[in-house]
């Protein structure tokens, strides 16, 4: 076990063990990488172990060749999706992939989530995307990497920036999220849920309901992260 990577399996560990203490999975459904951009390579939870035999040794480092860099276990089998985003969206230090149910829901529906209110608003004036289905060609090609290269594919084709809204709903698949860190990718997991369950209960009331106005979603976003940010602590 290399030293040098010491510090980014604690930080994927840590992460990891974030997935079943919010409820975003049960048994091995989610996996959680940290990225060193100075080393670029990454460290991902193992394949197929379960939450309560994770390890800081148990992670893997994998380069974004996809080479394991250290470690002794097989890598999660979605870890080219991760290498993917990692090598099309810069500046991520962190991604998250659950099968959190309400999350689920809407990418199995393949339906974006629109803004229906502040929570939402507060994390990003954008809806959140849902993928199209991916073809019968691209599954058989190099299923997890396609999985990466659909969701880049989706953010180039509606001109979405990455860092604008750090999710996206693979559809009939789940959720991925990102960060600035490993710790911030499972904090957008957790917040795309809630605004997920937020969304299906609102629509149980009223089917129509519009999007919330441009003007409010606007000021959500701006008291948070605009310019005159007055959220929160100086
Ligand atoms: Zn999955």
């Amino acid at each position: 076990m290399k030293s040098e990577f010491l510090s980014l399996r604690q930080e994927a560990f840590e992460a990891n063990m974030e997935i079943p203490q919010r409820g975003l999975a049960i048994y091995t459904w989610g996996n959680v990488s940290a990225f060193d951009a100075a080393r670029s390579v990454f460290a991902i939870k193992p394949s197929g172990v379960p939450y309560d035999r994770l390890t800081p040794e148990s992670m893997v480092v994998v380069d974004l060749d996809g080479k394991v860099a250290d470690g002794t276990l097989r890598p999660s089998s979605d870890t080219k999706t991760h290498l993917v985003l990692y090598r099309e969206f810069s500046g991520l230090g962190g991604i998250t992939h659950t099968h959190s149910p309400y999350a689920v829901a809407w990418a199995q529906a393949r339906k974006s989530l629109p803004v229906f209110g502040t929570t939402h608003a507060d994390h990003g004036a954008e809806s959140v995307l849902c993928t199209p289905f991916m073809s019968s060609e691209a599954v058989n090609r190099d299923y997890e990497l396609e999985t990466g290269s659909l969701i880049v594919e989706t953010f180039k084709k509606e001109n979405r920036n990455p860092h604008d809204m750090e999710m996206v709903l693979v559809a009939g698949h789940g959720p991925f999220t990102w960060g600035k860190d490993a710790a911030d990718s499972v904090y957008h997991a957790a917040v795309l849920e809630e605004i997920c369950k937020m969304g299906i209960l609102t629509l149980q009331l009223e089917p129509h309901t519009p999007q919330l106005p441009e003007y409010i979603i606007r000021k959500h976003w701006e008291r948070k992260h605009g310019a005159g940010a007055y959220y929160g602590q100086k």
